[in-house]
């Protein structure tokens, strides 16, 4: 067939989805841990919602939305992240009045048009987190121990670094803008085309830019943490603390700024040894004036997204452990028919089991063990009629003969058996 998936945008085939699937029972446990809910916004929402939300001078609003008009003339995209469509929701449903403390996390597909490489698609899936309604430092703490939580049960303490920062308030953050202003203003003839822009619509950025002669250039630029105010000191202060009662491991790095307008105080990312330039797995901060520029109360909140591709180019393989039982049977309609009803009895009974009738003895074994079953009940004229079924362990090749009519019970043993021996 010519026609093929659109470019950046990849499927997700069988043999990779025991590791997705393990990303996602993961996160789910550990936010069950820490009593976040989930929250399934759709995949579209009007262009509004994303030009207040997330800022018109990021590379998200400017260059990488899926935006169109639909049928009705309204202009709708596809969401490029998450944060800004759980907190329509919220202030949408009211979610606040009920509890003024929000914990809520949310999976699925994000969309930016992106140029694709290694690491980075135009559909990609983000594990995203959002905590509303706790001002302090240890909510802070605690929503970074959980991001931190959760890469290191995928991937190790030892693969991950978390690096944090606080990025200061509406009352610091100018004082600071303006020394970066004038020290890039220095620096004019080695930045790059977008960071000459940015350096006086938002200096910040530039401190982000992954162009190399712009990561040289800001080398000795001042850093946030000399502006901080009082307020905002204390809150960092009260941060780490949290985060070593935590036991997180992580670094201070005056430079970390994140992509988004709407970040004040907290901001932290996970980076991975040994993803290459696309080595971010997770980032997020605390922004104080979102959920009001939405619309809402002035409530504010503190989360977090990870790239669940990217977690998951890091795990190992992850082998998809089939328990059950494959039913074999002689090619004869009487002994065809005795085993779908012993594929219907063991599914009844909770035990996986499949069958492939219509070939030969041999190809229906090699499909078992293609298929990694344990087990084999294999069915023929003689067991049918002396009311028997012979059961082959596949891994040893030993077989046994079982009666009929206690065979759920022999093989929810051995099946347990089989487990205890691979555990
Ligand atoms: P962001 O929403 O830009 O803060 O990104 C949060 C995380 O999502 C990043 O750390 C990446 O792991 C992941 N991510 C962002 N953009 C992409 C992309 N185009 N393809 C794959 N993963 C991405």
């Amino acid at each position: 067939m010519d026609i093929k998936a659109i470019r950046g945008m990849n499927d997700i085939l069988p043999r990779e989805a025991a590791r997705w699937r393990l990303v996602e029972d993961t996160a789910r446990r550990i936010f069950s841990l820490y009593g976040f809910s989930e929250l399934r916004p759709p995949v579209m929402e009007r262009t509004e919602l994303f030009l207040r939300g997330i800022g018109d001078d990021t590379d998200v609003v400017e260059k990488q939305m899926y935006t169109f008009t639909d049928k009705g003339g309204d202009s709708v995209t596809l969401r490029p992240e998450a944060t800004a469509c759980v907190l329509r929701s919220v202030i949408e449903h009211g979610l606040l009045n009920a509890d003024p403390v929000q914990k809520l996390y949310s999976i699925g597909p994000m969309f930016r048009y992106e140029r694709p490489q290694k690491g980075r698609y135009r559909q990609f899936h983000q594990i995203n987190a959002e905590r509303l309604g706790e001002d302090g430092p240890f909510a802070d703490a605690e929503t970074l121990a959980l991001a931190y939580d959760l890469a290191s049960a995928v991937l190790g303490r030892d693969a991950l670094l978390m690096e944090v920062n606080s990025l200061g308030c509406k009352a610091c953050r100018p004082g600071f803008k303006g020394a970066l202003e004038e020290f890039l203003a220095s620096k004019q003839d080695v930045l790059c085309g977008d960071c000459m822009r940015r350096m006086h619509t938002n200096p910040l950025r530039v401190l982000d830019c992954k162009v190399e002669s712009c990561r040289q250039a800001v080398q000795g630029a001042p850093s946030m943490e000399a502006y901080l105010c009082d307020a905002c000191r204390g809150h960092f202060d009260g941060v780490l603390k949290g985060l070593h009662v935590f036991g997180v491991r992580f670094e201070r790095n005056p430079r970390l700024v994140r992509g988004l307008d709407y970040y004040t105080r907290t901001t932290f990312e996970i980076t991975a040894v040994g993803l290459g330039s696309q080595n971010a797995v997770a980032g997020g901060g605390r922004y104080d004036d979102l959920l009001s520029i939405l619309g809402g109360p002035p409530v504010g909140g503190i989360g977090f997204a990870f790239g669940m591709e990217r977690l998951i180019m890091l795990m190992g393989e992850v082998q998809d452990r089939v328990s059950g039982c494959f039913v074999v049977a002689q090619a004869d309609p009487a002994v065809e028919l005795a085993a779908l009803g012993l594929i219907a009895e063991l599914r009844a009974a909770g035990i996986p089991a499949e069958a492939a009738f219509g070939r030969s003895f041999k190809a229906q074994m090699r499909r078992a063990d293609r298929a990694g079953y344990p087990l084999c009940a294999i069915i023929g004229e003689e067991e049918l009629a002396s009311g028997t079924l012979t059961v082959r362990d596949m891994q040893s090749a030993s077989q046994a003969k079982i009666t009929r009519s206690g065979v759920i019970q022999e093989i929810t043993s051995m099946l347990a058996e089989n487990k205890g021996e691979r555990a």
